[in-house]
């Protein structure tokens, strides 16, 4: 019998989740399908309650994260403390939802360096902010935060016991090892929010927006010499830990990583 996922949001049509495990599908020879579902806000509720029985496992993109925890049974620690849900399965009958963001961030920091007591600056508090914070502090960072609207900030802060910032002059370049672009400043645009001249080589520069791969943020730190980390990295790994948990087998980053590039 073929296996369903499906990826739902809307719009959805931008969504690489399709890709990424139909390579994970051919390199174990499973026999499955992955859709792109468009679901409207007004229309999970009815999916999630006649439709979802019908699909193994379902990965949850914007706008639906935040809302879907309402209509399901059971979510874990990483998703309560992120307060989002990206990935549903079944267990025991139950529709249960978690959130692999935060540990796809932090094994793509892995793949250049270790965490723990490191200090790392984030810029931005928004919905990925949440999940990179979860990740880092549960690896044993120290984490010092700026966001644009200060009050996201401070709840962030507060949230995850991390240090927070009103102005981005007040970070010390020198003292911080790793410094996360967690907003939308960079998306499709050729802009930073750092000033050029903070980045220092002793830096790891990790841009979790993926379009395009090499931000202005990623190119300022490279010209130092800095370490950079794209963030398709991120969405790899992302992936690859909800492939773990519907499939219960690791596959190699290295088969999500170049179907990341598949047109
Ligand atoms: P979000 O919840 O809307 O948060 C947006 C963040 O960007 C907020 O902190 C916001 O600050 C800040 N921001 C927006 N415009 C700004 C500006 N002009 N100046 C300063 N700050 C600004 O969005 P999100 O879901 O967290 O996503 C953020 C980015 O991460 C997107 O590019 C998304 O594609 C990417 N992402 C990547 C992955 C991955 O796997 N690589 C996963 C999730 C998200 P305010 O609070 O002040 O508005």
């Amino acid at each position: 019998m073929t296996l369903k996922f499906a990826v739902i949001g809307h719009p959805i049509d931008h969504s690489k989740s399709p890709q990424l495990h139909e390579a994970g599908f051919r390199e174990f020879e499973i026999d499955a399908s992955f859709e792109k579902i468009d679901i409207t806000p007004e229309n999970l509720e009815a999916f999630l309650k006649e439709e979802a029985k019908h699909y193994t496992g379902i990965a949850v993109t914007v706008p639906h994260k935040e809302t879907v925890m309402k209509y399901i049974d059971f979510y874990t620690e990483a998703a309560q403390s992120i307060g989002a849900v990206n990935t549903l399965y079944w267990k025991d009958g139950k529709l249960c939802g978690t959130n692999t963001d935060g540990l796809g961030a932090l094994r793509a920091l892995k793949t250049q360096t270790e965490l723990e007591g490191k200090n790392v600056f984030v810029l931005g508090a928004g919905g990925a902010a949440k999940a990179v914070v979860y990740g880092l502090k549960a690896a044993g960072a120290e984490v010092i935060i700026y966001n644009r609207t200060f009050s996201k900030a401070e709840a962030l802060a507060e949230q995850f016991d991390a240090v927070v910032l009103e102005s981005l002059q007040l970070a010390i370049p020198h003292d911080i090892d790793i410094v996360i672009n967690t907003t939308t400043v960079g998306m499709n645009e050729y802009k930073s929010l750092l000033p050029e001249d903070f980045w220092m080589p002793q830096h790891i520069g990790f841009d979790i927006v993926y379009k395009p791969l090499y931000t202005k943020f990623l190119q300022d730190c490279e010209s130092v010499d800095g370490t950079c980390i794209t963030g398709d990295k991120m969405l790899t790994y992302q992936a690859l830990e909800q492939f773990r948990l519907w499939h219960g087998m690791m596959l190699e980053p290295e088969i999500m990583e170049s179907a990341f590039f598949d047109e």
